[in-house]
């Protein structure tokens, strides 16, 4: 691994661990598990730097012990969570220097999933931006709210909406089919919908990951980031009864529909 590689690891049932490696060298994004990525690093004979963790939950913490004592690695996360381990809190205006993986990146408070979220911006060594936005936002979908309410995440989404359209997003889960599936359900006239649904379902039929996603893919089909689309607010009126009258009602509804969707 000589040039800069963006790599899902999977992880638990369905988890994704991110690695960017660069010359040698690599960084991991919440790590769930210690074991898959003490074997990318012996396997491709790389150096972890850093450690990054979007937010406090097990299955993107669980590892991070584990990998820290194994390498020495630095632990970065949120300053308002509790954490197993973090040698460096952050929070929104802070940066994150990886000169080892060639990664400069930016912190932004994304709260609602849990209360200290935290999504880690920049730009790769290729000059591709790229985020890693735990559970906060997944392909066609977002976190569920066990710590927010849905003002908290309509804000924390629209930072992220608001990134540069190439933006990869890179996410802690493999939710993308069932999120499809759902989300077909809100906009069934949706032809850039119709289409992700056809290229996810062959890539997971081959076992490769549909992640990254980017952001603009995320503009076209995702309803948490269409609620202002006259289509996607209707259904959640219908689904709710009654009119929605602000992006804040339309979101929950969409929140509530999805929780409720089997
Ligand atoms: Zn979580
Ligand atoms: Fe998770």
């Amino acid at each position: 691994m000589v040039n800069t590689e963006l790599i899902p690891i999977p992880a638990l049932s369905d988890n994704y661990i991110w690695m960017v490696s660069h010359n040698g060298h690599a960084v991991v994004v919440d790590p769930g598990q210690s074991a898959p990525v003490a074997a990318m690093l012996d396997q491709h004979n790389l150096v972890l730097d850093a450690i990054l963790l979007t937010h406090h939950h097990a299955d993107h913490v669980g590892g991070a012990i584990a990998l820290q004592q194994r390498t020495g690695a630095a632990v970065y996360g949120p300053a308002s969570e509790t954490l197993p381990v973090c040698d460096h809190r952050l929070a929104e205006g802070d940066t994150v220097q990886l000169p080892g993986v060639g990664l400069t990146l930016n912190v932004l408070d994304i709260p609602g999933h849990t209360a200290g979220h935290i999504a880690y911006y920049g730009q790769s060594a290729t000059g591709k931006p790229l985020v890693f936005c735990g559970d906060t936002l997944f392909a066609a979908g977002c976190g569920r709210l066990f710590e927010g309410t849905p003002t908290q995440m309509v804000n924390s989404l629209g930072k992220l909406q608001a990134l540069p359209a190439d933006t990869l997003v890179c996410c802690g889960h493999e939710y993308t089919l069932a999120n499809l599936r759902w989300a077909l359900q809100v906009e069934p006239g949706n032809l850039a919908l119709q289409q992700r649904w056809e290229a996810m379902s062959q890539l997971r039929s081959e076992g490769v990951p549909t992640l990254p996603s980017t952001i603009d893919a995320e503009i076209q089909t995702n309803p948490f980031f269409r609620t202002s689309q006259a289509a996607v607010s209707n259904a959640a009126s219908r689904y709710a009864g009654k009119p929605l009258d602000s992006a804040v009602a339309v979101f929950a509804c969409l929140r509530e529909w999805k929780n409720n969707f089997k």
